[in-house]
Order: structure tokens, then sequence, then C-alpha cells
């Protein structure tokens, strides 16, 4: 009934029919999760339910010991392993988890010089950076998804090369690219599924991996070959392809921004408003427009209870990251005003109720 060819292709190669129903009768919303599996937590019990299941249904036909993931994590050892030789130093600024954790892999293959560490809380100012003369590299993270904290300027590091970990707010705004030696990204907030990772490096910074770098991570292959050394994930990139190409009908990055301005006013808006009921850890010339932090601070009990409230009313996935707690809203592009603007009058309710 499709109109099917008889589909000889060595990989990506041909699918049952049956399969594809699934998928396509699963995309808008997954067995009543009321989202697609595009879409959903890899921390939820949706998404764990499916991985789980895959698995055990894999070990049932055959054993594997092991898997292997690539994401913006697996930059964090390319990195070191195509910027610096072994025993060169490299700058590191640690302003949240994911900061630090780039920085310990970094440990693994250079000299890591953490040239300022800050309270998770605020961008330690760019000024006071104790920079490495002969750093190889300047590594920051424009936005910690954590934490909520964010860069609002490109730092000022003078001649040396920009590194920059965009995962959590890439194509969120404009970015002047040429300020930077390489900018990399996870696809899985802004830009499409997960699976694809970005990375822009500047064409005088590639050509110079470790011969021990693994081939996968070498910028010259993988630019070599146009990002199709190996099969690449299909699918993911064509969500991205088709995010993208939406990204520019609707205005591109300048329009990203003021919608994402926009919608993260209306949650600070709704924190400051409420007299002290709910807080924002975060310096407020560092807040994110991306991941919104806050807590409950005279009653840190009720935020269960508020996280529970709300997903009672379709607003999930509102608790903080489990090494920090309290609630975290992350609004990247896709979310919509009036899902921010939801939220914001339950929080006013629910203050009401618990003052
Ligand atoms: N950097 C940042 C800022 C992130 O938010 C994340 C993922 N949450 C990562 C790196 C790691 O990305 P991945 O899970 O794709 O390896």
């Amino acid at each position: 009934p499709y109109d099917r060819v008889f589909n000889f292709s060595a990989g990506p190669a041909v699918l049952p029919v049956e399969v594809l129903e699934q998928a396509q009768a699963d995309l808008l919303n997954w067995r009543g999760s009321g989202m697609s599996v595009m879409e959903m937590s890899h921390r939820g019990k949706e998404f764990q339910s499916i991985i789980d299941t895959a698995e055990a249904d894999l070990r049932a036909l055959l054993a594997i010991p092991d898997n292997y993931q690539g994401g913006a994590s697996t930059q964090f050892s390319a990195i070191p392993l195509n910027l610096a030789a072994d025993g060169d130093t490299v700058d590191y600024i640690v302003t949240g988890s994911w900061s630090k954790k780039a920085a310990g892999e970094a440990k693994k293959y250079a000299k890591v010089n953490v040239a300022a560490t800050g309270d998770n809380k605020s961008v330690p100012d760019p000024s006071a950076w104790n920079l490495s003369p002969d750093a190889k590299y300047v590594h920051y993270c424009d936005n910690e998804t954590i934490q909520g904290v964010e860069f609002k300027a490109v730092p000022a590091v003078g001649e040396k090369v920009l590194v920059s970990d965009m995962s959590s707010n890439f194509c969120s705004k404009p970015v002047d690219v040429s300020k930077y030696g390489l900018i990399y990204a996870g696809a899985q907030k802004n830009i499409g599924p997960a699976g694809v990772t970005i990375v822009i490096v500047r064409d005088d910074l590639i050509g110079n991996a470790r011969p021990i770098t693994p081939v996968m991570l070498d910028y010259h292959v993988q630019a070599g070959d146009k990002s199709m050394y190996n099969t690449p994930p299909c699918w993911a990139i064509y969500m991205c392809g088709l995010m993208f190409a939406k990204m520019r009908r609707d205005g591109g990055l300048m329009a990203m921004q003021q919608a994402n301005e926009k919608k993260a006013k209306v949650l600070y808006d709704a924190i400051a408003s409420s007299n002290g009921f709910y807080n924002s850890p975060v310096d407020p010339a560092a807040r994110s427009q991306m991941n919104v932090p806050f807590t409950i601070p005279s009653n840190p009990d009720l935020e269960k209870e508020f996280i529970s409230q709300a997903a009672k009313l379709g607003m999930i996935q509102l608790k903080g990251h489990r090494s920090v707690g309290g609630m975290r809203a992350s609004i990247y592009n896709s979310m919509p005003l009036g899902g921010v603007q939801q939220l914001s009058s339950f929080m006013a309710t629910f203050a009401a109720q618990h003052a």
C-alpha cells in the first residue's frame, strides 16, 4: 500500500513494513506517554523501559558484553588528543558539572591547568582567569546544563585557542564562530534526537592528532570524509536537518534568541515575584536561558509535591538533576511560550496554596 521499492542497499537498508508502521504510530505519542521517543528524557521511566526491553531482547538472541556510545562526552577525550601533544598544558575553566567532567577526562591526556573554578552559581570574571602562557587551548562550557550557569559573552582569552562545549545552548542564539578554535555540542537539546554530536573546528587545528588517537576521534579523518568515515546515525542526522531548515524558516538564530529570552523571562519573573517562595540559586548575570533551576527554600519537602502536581497537569521532568536536587525547567528552542506560561501560573497557584 505504500508504493515501496525493493531496496537492495547495503545499509542503511530495508526495514520491515510492520516495524516502520509501529514507529509511525508511535511517532507523536509513544504508548500514551504524550511524547515521541525523540523527545523523552533518557533518564525517564519510558526510555528506561525501551532500552531495558531492547537489551533483554538482544540478550535473548545473542550475548554482547559491552556497548559503545558517542555523544558530546566523546569530545572530552577527542579534544586533548587532537589539540595537544603528550605533556602539553591545556587550560580548563570549571563552572559546573560538565566542564569538571571535561577537565577530568583531559587529565588522562595532557597537563590540565584549572585556570578558574566557579561556585556553581556564577561565571568567574575572565580577567581573573589564571591562564597558562603555553596552553594549547582554553576549554569552557558555555551553558552548564545542571547548574543553569550560562556565559553571556565570549570570554576574552587573547590569542589563545578557545574551545567551547555548547551542548545545551547550541543554536539558541547567534554565535561568532570566528572567535573559537572549536565548538562542540550534542544534538539532543536544541537540534534533534540523541546520536549526533556537532564539532565545528578551525582548519589549522586539524591534522595534528596524536598517533594513538582512535580513528573515529581524529578530526582529520572525520573532516576528510565529511563526517562519513563510518556509518553515521542517519535518522538522527535527518531529524537535525529538518530542524535546521525549520530554524531558518523561523528567522534564524536571532529569532531563536528573542523567543528564548522571552520564555526565560517568564520563569525568572515567576521566581522573582514569588516573595521568596521560590529561589534561583544562580547569579542574575549568569542565569541560563535554557536550564532554569529553582528551589523552595523555606520548605524543600514541598519540592516533591510541586513536581508531582505539575506532572499531573502535564508538565513533566521538572526534577532537578540528581546531583543537585530542587527543580529544573529546561526550556530549549522547541519549548513553546505557552509551556512556560503554564508553568509560571502553576508556580503562582502552588505558592499561594503553600505560602
Ligand atoms: N556537555 C553538556 C553541557 C551537556 O549538557 C551534556 C549532556 N547533558 C554533555 C556534555 C554530554 O553529552 P552526551 O550525553 O551527548 O555525551
